[in-house]
């Protein structure tokens, strides 16, 4: 349970839990010192991943010389929906999930952010999601505010009906807070395009309109936008490339890269950067990796995974560990499977010198000061993994024009605003002598704040 007071609002008639932003602010101090193990996905990890969420924003703000009110404010989400989704299963008895819609700010625009299906996915996964898809939304410049979206349930264990089934009771269940103009929701783990669809179809049916832009992430015959899937693979390389071309003068090929997670993310980030040159020595899923310091063929071990749904027993290269993998010999580790990955025990051991964050806070704070210390770059997860939600931003731009993109303008269009995102966080990290994910929060924070302080309050 958190600490703060709750207090119940209703949303067009529907109940919805919010925190009471009137709570006397919160004391990080000492929460530098916390060395808890805790299994990523765990819900102890994930009351840390809001803590330490909350804390990468408080430091920040905390420095920035602003109007207090609005640390306060944004300290919390503005809205939090929790619902119960009854579903019949194959075998005929009835089964209950529990989902979350978390709405953090929308200062600068709709809510926007991702729906996970995750058998550890709770309220305080959510909220933290959220809240860095806020600042997110915020430093690559998208009209948007930031929400997430979970459903605590095991995608392996239901099947197609049942899985649609769940999907389409959740959208039900939260379709008073979403809507093309309120709340676009997107693929994040274990969901996909098909999971969009569904939810898109649901949305339209119960409104009794033609909402294309309720959901990104569609699939592209359903007004989904070309190079979607990619995305943030893409915009990982696109923030690396930048980053070695504009502060090590060279380019990526014959760096030496780990890639944690092989799924969306990971697979493509790891793709692009084989095509660039780059030698890809190790790669993971949930149950562990391989490691080939002469480089993996991509390609194969792609293929592999998405018939297999696994590495396990991956004919070349050496098996490893996930822990493995992170202290792995390389010079570019991109954790690119969850949270929490990179804690305090683990990032003593890392031999990379630059971290690409693909995944959503994967390095605690704890293991971020130690890294730091050690001279490790860090290209934080708000900038790295920024490619997913601005493609969404360009597929929500196409739905409500009904004007489709090539798939050379999607890239290039992305290219321009991850170069320009990083670009922001580079001057500000030399000009403020600070780290990049300081100065990111610092940049994000500003725009969010900014956005509170010209609307004021209502009433
Ligand atoms: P995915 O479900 O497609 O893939 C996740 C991968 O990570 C799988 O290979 C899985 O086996 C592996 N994994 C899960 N738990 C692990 C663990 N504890 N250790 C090692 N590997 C583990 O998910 P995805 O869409 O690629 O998302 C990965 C991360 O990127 C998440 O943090 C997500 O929030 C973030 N993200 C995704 C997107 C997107 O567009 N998909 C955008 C921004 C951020």
């Amino acid at each position: 349970m958190l600490d703060e007071a709750c207090v119940t609002v209703c949303v067009n008639g529907w109940e919805v839990f919010a925190l009471d932003n009137t709570q006397p602010g919160r004391d990080y101090s000492g929460m530098e010192n916390i060395k808890t193990v805790s299994v990523p996905g765990s819900p102890d990890s994930n009351h840390k991943f809001w803590r330490n969420a909350s804390l990468y924003f408080d430091r920040v703000y905390a420095t920035m010389g602003l109007d207090p009110v609005w640390r306060e404010v944004l300290s919390k989400p503005k809205r939090i929906l929790e619902v119960s989704c009854p579903i019949k299963m194959d075998d005929g008895t009835i089964k209950n999930f529990t989902g979350y819609r978390v709405q953090h700010n929308n200062a600068r625009g709709p809510f926007k952010g991702g729906l996970r299906f995750d058998p550890n996915a709770d309220r305080e996964e959510v909220m933290a999601l959220a809240m860095l898809q806020t600042w997110k939304n915020a430093l690559v410049d998208l009209p948007y505010g930031g929400a997430k979206g979970g459903v605590a349930c095991d995608t392996k264990k239901l099947s197609p009906g049942e899985k649609e089934r769940l999907t389409r009771r959740y959208t039900a269940e939260v379709l008073p807070i979403i809507g093309p103009m309120d709340d676009i929701p997107a693929p994040d783990l274990g969901t996909d395009g098909q999971v969009m669809a569904w939810m898109l179809d649901t949305y339209s049916t119960l409104t009794g309109k033609l909402a294309l832009g309720v959901v990104t992430g569609k699939p592209v015959v359903l007004g989904g936008s070309v190079g979607r899937e990619e995305a943030t693979g893409r915009g990982v390389m696109y923030v690396l490339k930048r980053f070695v071309e504009q502060t090590q003068h060279r380019t990526v090929e014959g760096l030496r890269v780990a890639v944690q997670g092989f799924g969306q993310v990971g697979y493509f980030a790891a793709k692009l950067l084989d095509e660039l040159g780059a030698v890809i020595v190790a790669v993971s899923d949930k149950f562990g990796g391989v490691y080939d310091e002469s480089g993996i063929d991509i390609e194969k071990i792609g293929l592999y995974y998405r018939e297999r749904g696994q590495l396990a027993d991956y004919p070349d290269g050496d098996a490893i560990s996930n822990e493995e993998l992170i202290a792995c010999d390389c010079d570019v580790l991109i954790p690119a499977a969850r949270e929490n990955t990179i804690d305090a025990n683990i990032a003593p051991h890392v031999k990379a010198k630059i971290i690409v964050e693909g995944a959503n806070g994967p390095t605690t704070p704890e293991a971020d000061a130690i890294l730091q210390e050690a001279g490790v770059t860090i290209l934080p997860d708000i900038l790295a993994n920024a490619g997913g939600v601005t493609v969404s931003y360009f597929e929500w731009v196409q739905s409500i024009d009904s004007y489709f993109w090539d798939l050379p303008r999607v890239r290039s269009e992305l290219e321009r605003v991850m170069n320009k995102a990083f670009d922001a966080v580079n001057a500000k990290a030399d000009e403020a002598d600070c780290d990049y994910r300081t100065a990111a929060y610092t940049i994000a924070i500003a725009r969010v704040a900014e956005a509170c302080r010209l609307k004021g309050l209502f009433p």
